[in-house]
């Protein structure tokens, strides 16, 4: 039997016009029937997000500072939304229960989370939906990370009780009671745990794209939308910056393999994409998206005969492991070795990254490279067509790229290429010409 829920984003939340619009959009399926609600978004470019207001708000509290003028800022912005939709609706005592807690030092986190709770309200109210609060539904450990056992027991016991619902997203509770809330944009996060604990059959993840893209809009002109992709290929996409969805948010569904459509509340008709846990289906094109970022740098060891010192590999990784540096790739040679950092993490430890290397393995010759950008061309399809790298590496010859570095999964789901970074945004275009137009 179809399930499906449904997470709404700030933007698709953040007047009474688009409460509108997403009224349609539940009313249209009966199926529709667990929403999670984000706060209010911005409703325009100056805008401010409801929940930097509120964290602005926490940081003045904490400083003993006038709260004021930002709580009733933060307030009108509910009191218009519930006129403007006409709703008999009367929040007075949460508002005095917030500005209490401010005043009386509530955690940084409970105040952060009354964004989504009252809009969560609002929008019960409006759809003629049950309230769940977050805070009896999602737990977290004493240590704070997500407790998933507990909560999926009780909000699958909690939400058979109620046929349709919505709950607020971002926030679960501690083990004694107190609020804490997931990362920046965890309502995405509480969407997937609702849908796990549902057994969904589909969690419709609505914000204001109409899906993935194909490349990243500000550097590909009006870059192709992505269909399908799966939870592999998002992974590989996201790790190099492409974002919409919260990380996270894909290990409840994926755990039960429930597949996640990303649609646009102010365009229903487009049909978004589908991310699921995997598929047949090849798609379009050979590649599924093209994604990357500049910052890296390389450290590349020298040595002859590295090949047949054991150990060597273990030795360098180690002294980056001591500094509390993460490597992102390290392609090697008979006789040299590169790993790919970041340059950020590097700067700050470059001299005892250097010394380290040297007195743990003793090299011919250790040099750091900056600016490095890394793309990552990721496809499901390139398994199957002879001559992806090919066609890779000849755009971009012909568009004067030269390549730093090569690395292709053993799943032959994406090839990573370094460049210059002045060659970054050349490059990104000479692949998704040769691929997608
Ligand atoms: N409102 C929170 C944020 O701005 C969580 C969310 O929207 O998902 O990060």
């Amino acid at each position: 039997m179809s399930l499906k829920v449904l997470k709404f984003g700030g933007s698709s939340l953040a007047d009474a016009t688009h409460f509108r619009q997403v009224a349609d959009i539940v009313k249209a399926d009966p199926t529709r029937r667990y929403v999670v609600a984000s706060a209010p978004g911005k409703r325009q470019g100056s805008d401010t997000k409801i929940t930097d207001l509120l964290y602005k708000c926490y940081a003045l509290a904490v400083n003993e500072e006038d709260v004021t003028n930002v709580f009733n800022e933060i307030k009108q912005r509910y009191i218009d939304i519930i006129n403007d939709l006409g709703l008999d609706l009367d929040l007075t005592d949460v508002f005095e229960k917030i500005r209490g807690s401010l005043l009386h030092n509530s955690g940084r986190d409970y105040i952060a989370s009354r964004g989504e709770y009252l809009n969560a309200m609002i929008l019960a109210k409006f759809l003629g939906f049950d309230f769940i609060d977050a805070k009896k539904v999602i737990f977290f450990n004493e240590d704070g990370s997500f407790n998933s056992e507990k909560t999926n027991d009780v909000m699958r016991e909690v939400l058979s009780a109620h046929e349709y619902a919505v709950i607020p997203g971002f926030y679960g509770s501690m083990p004694n009671g107190t609020i804490k809330t997931f990362s920046r944009g965890g309502s995405d996060v509480t969407g997937s745990i609702v849908a796990r604990a549902a057994s969904a059959t589909l969690y419709e993840n609505w914000t204001d794209v109409s899906g993935f893209l194909m490349a990243d809009p500000r550097i590909i002109d009006n870059p192709k939308p992505i269909k399908t992709i799966t939870y592999k290929e998002l992974r590989e996409l996201s790790y190099m910056g492409a974002t919409v969805l919260h990380e996270d948010a894909i290990f409840p569904v994926r755990y039960s393999k429930i597949p996640i459509n990303i649609r646009n509340t102010n365009r229903p008709e487009d049909k978004g994409t589908f991310i699921v846990p995997e598929t047949d289906d090849i798609g379009e094109y050979v590649i599924t998206g093209i994604a990357g970022r500049t910052g890296f740098s390389s450290v590349t060891v020298e040595k002859a005969m590295m090949n047949m010192e054991l150990g060597l590999g273990r030795k360098v990784l180690q002294v980056l492991e001591e500094n509390g540096i993460s490597f992102e790739h390290f392609p090697s040679g008979i006789d040299t070795m590169t790993v790919i950092v970041s340059t950020k993490a590097l700067t700050e430890k470059r001299a005892d990254v250097l010394a380290g290397i040297c007195k743990n393995v003793n090299p011919e010759n250790v040099f750091v490279e900056e600016n490095m950008a890394l793309l990552a061309v990721v496809g499901r399809g390139m398994v199957k067509a002879k001559g992806t790298a090919a066609r890779v590496f000849s755009s971009l010859a012909n568009a004067n790229v030269n390549i730093r570095m090569i690395d292709q999964g053993s799943s032959e789901l994406n090839i990573i290429i370094g460049v210059d970074a002045n060659d970054y945004i050349t490059a990104l275009n000479a692949i998704y010409n040769e691929f997608v137009k």
